[in-house]
């Protein structure tokens, strides 16, 4: 942190806990806002990987705001093709990202993307703190004092939580996880690819879905492809409590050719694999007195909204604003949670809607998914395709 980028005297202090895409948009947008934020993040050093967004929407527009678009690039390989996998392996043309969802501009991007641009604006302007985490939180009036597990202790005018979908913010202060979290019955597997599979071009999208089942490469301009595999069970808790490879191997078993065990050998040599169960948080408030949670420790809504890293964004941005334009703090973060809530609600629900779209539920889903994919040649179709993919 440089003297010139030093806030104010006299800023209110925001204590984010959290270094992902949220925590970094809201240091951002309240350092611009006049505020003094530090940042608490639990892993030793930053964490620059993470998979595909599809960016457009309100985090579209709130990036415009904070000045960062222009650096964030556009993945979206224009050579490249997109493929559907049947249940033996052969190839059938597929969908492809638009540029434009409702007339509104989409980018294709790696959470690596947004990461690096965010820190790298924050970076010389917020000291973040690595390798430590909230352990006790308590408030009154005049502050909010954290306890830290290094054993500091800081205060602040705002606590951000912005920790992710396993928040302890959310814990410490509004009560244990389970009370807030709804599991879809998914398990979730990716990873970066060492390179594109036999007889893939680079900027090839592959997609292979049967009922319970479906894999998808991702390709990128300048990057390798992410391999995406999800499936359904009754017990996902217990589920990603096994050896990925193991339980991806028996899900998978007889599906999709050669190229969905071509997928899971890559996944095998890949260093890192994410293995998680599909979840979303749903809490009736966002904040109490001058805690705050913004993000998925908030509102995750499941990578079926496309929407998550966004409204991280949005919503960050949006605070800043509202900070500014109202100096009592309850007020702000009453029309915070005012108006970002409908929106969160609406892509929550477009999340279970989606679920069915990237993964059919039965036969019949199977066959609407492939009537919609084949129709898309036509121009009505080409519309609906546009849609959904947005
Ligand atoms: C496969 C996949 C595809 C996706 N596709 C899209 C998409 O197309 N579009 C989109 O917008 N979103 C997408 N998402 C969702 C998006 O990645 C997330 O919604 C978003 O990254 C969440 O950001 P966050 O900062 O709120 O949380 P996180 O990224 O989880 O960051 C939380 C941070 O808090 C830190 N932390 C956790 N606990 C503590 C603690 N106790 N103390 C201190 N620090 C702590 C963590 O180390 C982490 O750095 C996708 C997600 C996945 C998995």
């Amino acid at each position: 942190m440089t003297s010139s980028s030093l806030p104010p005297q006299g800023a209110r202090r925001a204590l984010i806990v959290g270094s992902g895409i949220s925590g970094l948009a809201a240091a951002l947008s309240l350092h611009r806002a006049g505020w003094q934020p530090l940042i608490i993040e639990r892993a030793p050093e930053r964490r620059t990987g993470g998979y595909f967004v599809r960016f457009n929407g309100p985090g579209y527009t709130a990036a415009d705001r904070l000045g960062i678009l222009d650096s964030l690039p556009d993945r979206r390989d224009p050579e490249g093709r997109a493929f559907e996998v049947d249940s033996r392996g052969r190839l059938t043309p597929g969908l492809t990202f638009p540029e434009q969802v409702n007339g509104t501009p989409m980018r294709m991007l790696l959470r690596s993307d947004l990461e690096r641009v965010l820190y790298e604006a924050v970076q010389d302007l917020v000291e973040i703190r690595y390798g430590t985490g909230p352990a006790a939180i308590t408030q009154d009036r005049d502050q909010v004092t954290v306890t830290l597990t290094d054993g500091s202790v800081e205060s602040a005018d705002l606590l951000i939580g912005a920790d992710g979908i396993h928040s302890s913010v959310r814990s410490l202060v509004f009560g244990p996880e389970d009370l807030y979290r709804k599991d879809f019955d998914h398990v979730v597997a990716a990873c970066v690819m060492d390179g594109p599979l036999p007889g893939m071009r680079d900027g090839d999208t592959l997609v292979a879905t049967a009922p319970g089942r479906s894999a998808w490469i991702n390709s990128y301009r300048d990057h390798p492809p992410v391999a995406f595999l999800l499936y359904r069970t009754d017990w996902p808790a217990a589920e990603i409590r096994k050896k990925p490879s193991d339980a991806l191997r028996q899900a998978f078993a007889g599906f999709g050719g050669d190229i969905v065990p071509a997928m899971l050998e890559a996944m095998n040599r890949s260093e890192s694999v994410l293995f998680d169960q599909v979840s979303q948080i749903h809490l009736s408030r966002w904040s109490q007195g001058r805690v705050l949670l913004l993000g998925d420790s908030a509102w995750c809504m499941t990578l079926h909204s496309g929407q998550g890293s966004g409204m991280g964004i949005a919503g960050a941005e949006l605070l800043a604003r509202l900070l500014t334009e109202h100096g009592d703090l309850p007020t702000a973060l009453g029309s915070w949670e005012q108006r970002l809530r409908p929106l969160v609600t609406r892509y929550q629900k477009e999340a279970l809607r989606m679920r069915h779209f990237f993964m059919p539920a039965n036969r019949f889903g199977r066959i609407a998914r492939s009537t919609l994919i084949r129709a898309a040649s036509t121009p009505v179709g080409a519309k609906l395709g546009k849609a959904l993919m947005g």
